[in-house]
């Protein structure tokens, strides 16, 4: 679903469905109490958005959230889930290029980050450095990161193109593809398998498969590189970009959905549509180690403004409200 979602041609088997609305219904039995008296019910993406056809006592409003770029969906899916989508009373999309046509209001709202959490919080030095040591990795060379699940629309394979490119005229980087396995993803093992292959014997490219609680040690990494890259194909938010933003690095994304709120080219980063373009960027970048502090600088600023949870929990509370009170086209705040 996530994919044909975003685009791909992917026939879903009736059976399938069927499967799908009955993991639902299991589901909706398990938090029935809970999901029937809230009054507020958030649900996200395509997964879980079947239990609201499951609860016909519920009290509260239902809003679903949409995370991924749903604005060129191959159609028969979205169809499908059109239909259980439709009953919810507002729905949340990352951009306003992602809104669809649904009979209840829609809210543009970009995710966040906490940067108190693990993923994001300040480290010490020597936490950074040791990844260094645990990964070997050569704390003397410029290290290159990309942190994503092993999914096609991330482009990993792009990313080793890019890093291929690059070698010749820059020799000493290295490159750090970190992921895991999502368990909700049943592709990863095959793009893990094609990256392995592209990335063959190079001593240089660094594919660690970090368990899912990993957010300590992701931190660190991605602390621990010089340029963050996220070459996306599609892209709902793409919260690695605002997590490496926030840590004042130059991030080279996919020109590409949530990426483009994010990243303006010589400014907050660099946006770029092929691996010849992420190669480039990626030299000017290691040829000019000021403008790298430069902007990292102001995509930590930009970051600060626009995607901290105190934004997003404002935006969720004024939609709470405006559902509350039924309010038309516009809300007074006190
Ligand atoms: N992430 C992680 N471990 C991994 C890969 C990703 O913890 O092996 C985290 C990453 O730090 C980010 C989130 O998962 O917080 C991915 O969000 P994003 O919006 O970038 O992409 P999505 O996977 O939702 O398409």
């Amino acid at each position: 679903m996530h994919n044909a979602l975003q685009g791909n041609h992917v026939r879903i088997s009736e059976k399938l469905l069927r499967a799908y609305e009955q993991v639902n219904r299991e589901n909706a039995e398990r938090l029935r109490a809970g999901l029937e008296d809230a009054d507020f019910v958030f649900i996200h993406d395509p997964q879980p958005a079947h239990l609201l056809q499951n609860c016909p006592k519920r009290r509260g409003k239902w809003i679903w959230r949409c995370h991924i770029d749903a604005s060129h969906p191959y159609r028969p899916v979205w169809k499908y889930l059109q239909q259980f989508v439709s009953g919810y009373d507002a729905s949340i999309f990352s951009l306003a290029g992602f809104a669809k046509s649904l009979p209840h209001p829609q809210y543009i709202i970009p995710p966040s980050i906490d940067p108190l959490s693990e993923k994001n919080m300040d480290l010490p030095g020597d936490e950074i450095d040791a990844v260094f040591g645990e990964f070997q990795l050569d704390p003397q060379r410029p290290l290159l990161l990309q942190v994503s699940r092993f999914d096609r629309f991330k482009d990993p394979l792009g990313v080793i193109q890019a890093f291929r490119i690059v070698k010749k005229f820059v020799p000493d980087q290295q490159l750090v593809l970190a992921g895991g396995g999502a368990t909700d993803d049943p592709e990863g093992e095959i793009v893990l398998r094609e990256v392995r292959e592209a990335a063959a014997e190079d001593p240089d490219i660094h594919i660690l498969l970090l368990p899912p609680d990993a957010h300590r040690k992701i931190n660190a990494l991605q602390r621990a590189a010089d340029i963050i890259l996220q070459k996306s194909i599609k892209e709902g938010f793409g919260l690695t970009v605002t997590e490496a933003m926030w840590k004042g690095k130059p991030v080279i994304g996919g020109d590409t959905g949530g990426i483009r709120l994010q990243v303006t080219n010589f400014n907050t980063g660099f946006r770029v549509s092929t691996p010849e373009g992420a190669a480039l960027r990626i030299r000017y970048l290691l040829r000019h180690p000021q403008k790298m502090i430069e902007i990292g600088g102001k995509a930590r600023e930009f970051v600060r403004d626009n995607f901290l949870l105190t934004r997003h929990l404002r935006e969720y509370l004024t939609l709470i409200l405006s559902l509350h009170y039924g309010a038309k086209d516009r809300i007074e705040l006190g």
